[in-house]
């Protein structure tokens, strides 16, 4: 029976925090919580996952306990919270022990709306008991992707969340994650035992966003500087730079053409980052040079160009980054250049992570993926989205490549050369091999392995390596092609490689210079 003073959901919204309506799927998220049910909510970084708990947790008689990664965040959104005057705290590694104790104490009485917990701290046996001595009204398990190994923020202490179904097994759970593709919802719903939750998604397209891609090894800066004075003058953007050195040269020489360009990197005073981020904030025109340390939090609506000088090292970071872009609806700007520099650097980096190799082969997956991306000859938006797990069903009309078709290279046969090579050489090597193959390289292991001998071996000399690294990226984004499941980054063939194999599909990939044949005239057939 709800009481008297028991508040609905849509007056929280207004008079609390000052919204007038919910977005989709909010209000839905809610009334499932508030009926007992579990939820999984796949929604992208900005879309307004907070409200789906905040809400139910103050609504309902007791304290909804939300378990985040970071404490940084759980900190901005108490403070946010209490400005509104709801009844929030945080509990970390970072309280002393007399606002620990302070904070438990309000929890006992039951006036607490929502605490917000580290999970190490939440797992505790002693936090266990003492949630189990007041009344919980829901969980929340924030970045709930942090449970899946293959995913980039791994955290071993979000296994052990399921204890939470096992010991409340009344209270409601919601799980909110902005990573949606298929398996790693598979792997929240399974790790956390959610097979029961309703599930809400919001499409992770931003339509108003147009995407431009491109590839050179010289030249950035001063197409830099055009697209900004061609279209973007007195409009404020982001800029981001891989490294310090850069953020601080690229600003600098923008501001010599006479743009109001400010540098933000972590290697700056916290003053100074200060100052800058308020000026970005509150101005109209700033143009922010930033490492990738710039962003969290930023919360300006007329953000109308987000460039990138360099490839960022995965689709998940891409779609980030650029999300910065256009949040008032408005049309907006995603801009990129990138060298095959770049490529090799962010290789290099994953190689020397000192990481174990299935996460340096995952990493270097997405990496492949974000490849795929700048290579695609197709729509870049349903290539995004696809990789989301999101099917678009028309190319958007509001890309580089719908805008202007780039000129391509029918890749079918190099595909299914490709594609051969896999199959005879008995599908469990890595992409290095199967081109050195192809372009029969003198490498001890293929004699060793007696692949010399086989048929495939130097079918696809009128490629580069380069080349053939392009043909198997795409394969592999197309998923036509698998990775092995041990880890060893082996590839193998995918049921749906068959169509290509039989001539019933083509592949089509972009010309430029890592993906063009050697020599145009002579092609493989
Ligand atoms: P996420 O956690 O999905 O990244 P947040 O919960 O931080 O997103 O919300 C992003 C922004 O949208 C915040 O500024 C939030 O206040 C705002 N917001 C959320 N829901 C609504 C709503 N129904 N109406 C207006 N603004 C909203
Ligand atoms: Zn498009």
């Amino acid at each position: 029976m709800p009481t008297v003073t028991a508040r609905h959901p849509l007056e929280i919204l207004r008079h609390t925090f000052g919204y007038a309506a919910f977005r989709a799927p909010q209000e839905e998220v809610i009334h499932t919580l508030m009926a007992d049910r579990d939820a999984l909510v796949l929604m992208p970084t900005g879309g307004g996952k907070s409200l789906c708990y905040q809400i139910p947790a103050i609504a309902r008689t007791g304290t909804g306990v939300v378990v985040s990664p970071l404490i940084a965040l759980m900190e901005d959104q108490v403070t946010t919270l209490r400005q509104a005057g709801v009844a929030a705290a945080a509990l970390n590694s970072s309280a002393l022990p007399a606002a620990a104790r302070a904070i438990e104490e309000t929890l006992l009485r039951g006036t607490l709306d929502l605490l917000y917990i580290a999970p190490e701290r939440l797992l505790q046996d002693r936090t266990l008991s003492l949630l189990q001595r007041v009344t919980v009204n829901l969980f929340a398990i924030d970045e709930a992707h942090c449970v899946s190994q293959w995913g980039h923020d791994f955290r071993p202490e979000y296994l052990q969340l399921r204890v939470l179904h096992e010991r409340f097994p009344q209270v409601p759970r919601i799980a909110l994650t902005a990573t949606a593709d298929p398996k790693t919802r598979a792997e929240i719903i399974e790790r956390l035992a959610l097979q029961k939750a309703a599930i809400f998604t919001r499409s992770f397209d931003r339509p108003n966003i147009r995407y431009h891609i491109h590839s050179g090894s010289q030249g950035a800066r001063n197409a830099l500087l055009r697209f900004i004075r061609d279209r973007h003058t007195g409009e404020a953007g982001i800029v981001y730079c891989l490294s310090r050195k850069r953020v601080e040269e690229i600003a600098e020489w923008l501001q010599g053409e006479g743009l109001d360009a400010l540098p933000y990197h972590a290697g700056l005073g916290a003053d100074e980052r200060r100052r800058h981020q308020q000026r970005f904030q509150r101005d109209e025109a700033v143009v922010m040079v930033a490492t990738i340390a710039f962003g969290m939090g930023i919360d300006k609506p007329n953000v109308r160009f987000v460039a990138h000088l360099n490839l960022p090292r995965s689709i998940e970071a891409y779609y980030q980054e650029t999300g910065r872009a256009g949040r008032d609806g408005m049309p907006a700007e995603a801009w990129m250049h990138y060298g095959l520099q770049d490529v090799v650097q962010l290789r290099q980096m994953i190689q020397q992570s000192g990481t174990d190799m299935p996460r340096k082969q995952m990493e270097s997956h997405k990496l492949d993926a974000m490849l795929a991306l700048c290579e695609t000859t197709h729509c870049r938006r349903q290539t995004l989205l696809a990789y989301f797990g999101e099917h678009l069903s028309q190319p958007c009309g509001n890309c580089d490549n719908c805008l202007q078709p780039p000129a391509t290279w029918d890749a079918t046969v190099a595909a299914q050369k490709a594609l051969s090579t896999i199959h005879r050489t008995g599908q469990r090597f890595g992409v290095q091999y199967l081109v050195d193959v192809l372009i029969a390289r003198a490498e001890p292991r293929i004699h060793q392995n007696g692949h010399d001998r086989l048929s495939v071996y130097g079918i696809g000399q009128e490629l580069s390596a380069n080349a053939w690294r392009a043909v198997f990226r795409h394969l592999l984004l197309r998923g036509l092609v698998e990775v092995d499941a041990e880890g060893h980054g082996g590839l193998r063939l995918s049921s749906s490689s068959r169509p290509l194999l039989r001539g019933e599909e083509t592949l089509t990939l972009r010309q430029q210079e890592s993906v063009t044949p050697k020599s145009r005239d002579k092609r493989p057939d």
